[in-house]
């Protein structure tokens, strides 16, 4: 039901970004003054496909199977048009995507968080030419409206109002979050695709406005899977085990980072199997189910991460990435 660092109102402000370069000596910049080519290629099974082209050649391809809030948004490229690197820009956030070693494409996953408004977005593109040019671009992303509903809970009231005992641990857990989530691979960790982590019924609930005990807290930033107490849980992709432990609210956790800035969350495990640095693969089994933390009944509470933003495991499921 729950998950770290999830009383968060604002808006990704501790997002990294990435340092400004200064100074481009030697190169050509030339930008394309607000120029937004669009190429409709696709819009079937689900996931609609637009094309960015740059003046100097460049070409871009965005997808998304959803563009709402919670929703992610994949940007992928080829090496074929000269480009060696690319940065995309989000609202705070920086997303640089370079094609790695024995790949043929790179590509950056834009997280889209669920307290996003919906309308129209900014999405600066910046690619890095092989012969030194640096071409800049701005694409408009229009978010659909998602509605949200409101759910009445009752937990232990310790829960709500938390007890001066329990502050100082809170706090420090929640700085240990934020440290956690602000390092991430450079380098893709998983495969091509993301699996459920639990065959179990999906309670659909990702973004729920949650009152607890008539007392309203922010949105839940996760999917609840229903799972019998001492059931295993996979890994959803291949990744690294940045985080393994009790904590305050999502009792049991661990936390897999994927690599550029992807992150999976699971929470009120009755007992952990794996350890904080350990790699593991998609479909290892990471712990055994419970109802740890601010929970009100065995199940696994699994949430995703993108560079600071909340978003919805189900957009994660739905994506095809580059092999
Ligand atoms: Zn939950």
């Amino acid at each position: 039901m729950e998950e770290p660092a999830h009383e968060r109102p604002e808006l990704r402000s501790s997002s990294p970004t990435y340092p400004q370069k200064k100074g481009m000596n030697g190169m050509t910049k030339f930008f394309s003054l607000a120029a937004v080519f669009l190429a409709l290629i696709s819009s079937s099974g689900g996931a609609e496909k637009t094309v960015v082209r740059f003046t100097s050649g460049a070409a871009v391809e965005l997808s998304s199977t959803a563009l709402e809030p919670g929703g992610i948004l994949l940007v992928k490229w080829g090496p074929a048009t000269g480009v060696k690197k690319m940065v995309v820009r989000f609202g705070e956030t920086a997303y640089e995507s370079r094609i790695e070693q024995g790949k043929t494409q790179a590509f950056a996953l834009v997280g889209l968080d669920l307290a996003l408004e919906p309308g129209p977005h900014d999405l600066r593109m910046t690619v890095f030419l092989q012969d030194g040019r640096i071409e800049e671009m701005k694409h408009t992303l229009v978010l659909k409206d998602r509605e949200f509903a409101v759910r009445n809970l009752r937990v232990k009231q310790e829960f709500v109002t938390p007890p001066p005992e329990v502050r100082e641990r809170i706090r420090r857990e929640s700085d240990l979050l934020q440290m956690v989530y602000s390092v991430s691979r450079e380098h893709w960790l998983g495969e091509a695709s993301f699996d459920w982590p639990h065959q179990g019924k999906n309670a659909g609930n990702f973004g729920e406005r949650r009152v607890y005990n008539g007392i309203p807290r922010s949105s839940h930033s996760g999917l609840d899977i229903a799972a019998a107490h001492g059931s295993p849980v996979c890994a959803s992709n291949s990744g690294r085990v940045v985080l393994a432990r009790d904590l305050y609210f999502s009792g049991n956790t661990v936390i897999l980072d994927h690599g550029l800035g992807v992150f999976t969350i699971y929470c009120h495990f009755s007992r952990l199997l794996v350890h904080r640095g350990q790699t593991v693969k998609r479909g290892d089994i990471l712990a055994l189910a419970g109802s740890t933390g601010r929970s009100t009944g065995p199940h696994l509470h699994w949430g995703v991460r993108i560079r600071g933003s909340r978003v919805d495991p189900e957009a994660l499921l739905g994506l095809n990435l580059p092999e």
